[in-house]
């Protein structure tokens, strides 16, 4: 077998290559295939308790043994920090399927009522309970925010941290769910107990966990929402990368939002990331595993995920992905620095980003872009801290396979990137009836905090309903669903009568675009494309071949246009010409007995 070593840097300038001096870092517990991280040594190490302090958590008792308590024991921390500090309270937000209690450790010095002129940072970990550093980071900030000082971070803003989003995930729990990841020793699991994927879940809203976290948010109206994640894929410099929809000027749903996080959040961050001795980069995802100087994509801006939702729906959304080849204790310090960073600047630009949200929340676009897939075009040239490799010819694989050698390449890499282009442009109608017999989608349409006008008598509503023209039922599931995707569709007038319990929905209201993307069939992320009306495309009663074929002839007899419609047919289409069962159904189509209701979608336009 020969080996065969590429020096990227060799490839993409002309300068030599220096090797980095810098130590591989892998612990004992390793799983002995990875590849090993850069040394770490940054000052963001000071955060760190001793072991003999008595508010040392969990994770501190022994940093460098990457432990992550396990729910009943990070329960017992916070219910502890709770009992010993007026700026902390715990408060259940909801039960998971396995029952246990989902919770948020609230910060804040204004007791019992949050003051609503503050901003307020809501943070999730654990929403992929394998990836758990907001976790471990965010008891560290509450213990110091409590007790070390850094009570002045409340003076203008409030924190609500979720340690665990996806509790029944992380009790499924062990060294062996995340082996791409270098630490904690214990993980939990990326799915739920009934094994869903909670960040898909952010339209659809099946799951409890989602539904619970969800009516939180309505609740407490956060001005900026971070979802704290580890990534996998390509090796790279960075340790703490993050993002968001719109991001260097990118197109988003929350353009105001997204121009004071590029702006005014995320040069703060990346300096005092770069403080604490932390790589800070973009969230970006290798397009090609083969391959790492491919390029870079956004990974897609769907509403499905937590950053996609957060753009339509106007609430400020971070995604974090730290790296998963850096060791535990560097990603939970980066974390850390992140976190810190954002209340402080929460409290200087809190007023800038409340009128960026009113801005966003302001727009009423009438055309809204949907089904975003990568462009086949690069959009930009980025500058990328790589990570010295080699390839090797795999007897496992039979090819060639990458070994990356846990080097810094001192060259910058300059990779093309690779953005997102939308495919479908909707309309945006003046509102949506949804009758009463879909209570379940109705349900999951005031989870998501949509407003609503819902009948007390019946209503005969003149309605713009939509003939479902080629549905296509996806070959495999997805998420619990069997995916129905719809690409023409043809509208219909109706007068259409409402039962009591039906609900009007104006599209003249923030969560409007947020509205169209779940109503609108054609939409990639609403109900019917997730399958959850799939009776839709069930034809009822048929009719006996000794009944339609005596009714056809005397249609035929009685209508010359539609005699002359069917020979043209029967002399363009020699199948069809030479099946019976397929002309007379071309005469039952055409008749009242045939079913009115196939394919018609069910949700009315109001235009
Ligand atoms: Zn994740």
């Amino acid at each position: 077998m020969r080996a065969i070593l590429i020096l990227v840097s060799a490839l993409l300038s002309l300068g030599t290559p220096a090797m980095s001096q810098v130590r591989p870092n892998t612990a004992p517990w390793d799983q002995p295939f990875l590849p090993p991280a850069p040394e770490w040594d940054g000052t963001s190490r000071s955060l760190l308790r001793p072991a003999s302090d008595p508010w040392a958590t969990d994770f501190e008792r022994d940093p460098a043994l990457d432990f992550s308590p396990d729910y009943a024991a990070t329960r017992a921390w916070a219910d502890r920090l709770d009992a010993a500090s007026d700026l902390i309270r715990i408060e259940q937000f909801g039960v998971s399927p396995e029952g246990r209690p989902i919770y948020a450790i609230i910060a804040s010095k204004d007791g019992a009522q949050l003051d609503p002129t503050k901003p307020l940072l809501l943070v999730q970990a654990g929403i992929h309970p394998g990836e758990i550093d907001g976790k471990d980071a965010g008891f560290m900030l509450l213990r110091d925010i409590a007790f070390y000082g850094k009570d002045a971070l409340l003076d203008r803003v409030n924190l609500i941290l979720i340690p665990i989003l996806s509790v029944d995930g992380h009790e499924r729990a062990s060294a062996y769910s995340r082996p791409n990841q270098r630490g904690p020793r214990i993980q939990g699991w990326r799915n739920t107990a009934t094994n869903q994927n909670l960040n898909r879940d952010y339209m659809k809203l099946d799951q409890a966990e989602m539904q619970a976290v969800r009516s939180l948010i309505v609740k407490y109206r956060p001005d900026l929402y971070v979802d704290v994640h580890v990534t996998d894929g390509m090796d790279y410099q960075y340790d703490v990368t993050f993002g968001f929809n719109g991001e260097n000027g990118g197109w988003s749903r929350s353009p105001a939002s997204a121009l004071w996080l590029d702006q005014a959040f995320k040069p703060a961050v990346y300096a005092a990331l770069e403080a604490g001795g932390h790589i800070p980069g973009e969230l970006v995802f290798g397009i090609d595993d083969a391959n790492p100087l491919a390029g870079l994509s956004d990974g897609g801006l769907g509403e499905r995920f937590s950053n996609g939702w957060g753009s339509a729906a106007h609430v400020p959304t971070i995604l974090i992905e730290n790296h998963s080849l850096k060791p535990y204790e560097q990603r939970v310090l980066g974390t850390y620095v992140f976190l810190e960073s954002a209340l402080s600047l929460l409290a200087q630009g809190g007023d800038d980003l409340r009128a960026a949200i009113a801005s966003d929340r302001a727009l009423r676009p009438a055309e809204i872009l949907a089904n975003f897939e990568s462009d086949p075009k690069p959009i930009a040239t980025r500058s990328f801290k790589g990570i010295l490799y080699e390839t090797y010819d795999s007897p496992a694989s039979g090819r060639q396979e990458i070994r990356w050698l846990g080097r810094p390449d001192p060259v910058l890499w300059q990779l093309p990137f690779y953005g997102s282009r939308p495919t479908l442009t909707l309309q945006r109608p003046k509102a949506y009836w949804v009758p009463a017999t879909y209570p379940q989608l109705i349900e999951r349409l005031r989870i998501h905090g949509v407003e609503m006008q819902t009948l007390e008598a019946p209503q005969t509503v003149a309605v713009e309903m939509l003939r479902l023209d080629d549905p296509r039922v996806a070959p495999r599931t997805n998420e619990g669903h069997v995916a129905i995707s719809v690409s023409t569709v043809t509208p219909e007038r109706r007068d259409w009568v409402y039962p009591v319990g039906s609900v009007r929905i104006s599209t003249d209201q923030p969560l409007g675009d947020v509205v169209v993307l779940l109503l609108e069939p054609q939409s990639s992320e609403s109900f019917f494309a997730w399958g959850l009306m799939p009776e839709v495309l069930n034809r009822v009663e048929y009719i006996e071949g000794y009944a339609i074929a005596p009714l056809a002839e005397a249609m035929m007899a009685a209508d010359p246009a539609l005699k002359a419609e069917f020979e043209a047919k029967l002399s363009a289409d020699p199948a069809f010409a030479a099946d019976g069962d397929a002309r007379l159904q071309w005469f039952y189509e055409r008749t009242p007995f045939y079913d009115d209701r196939y394919r018609l979608y069910p949700v009315g336009r109001e235009n």
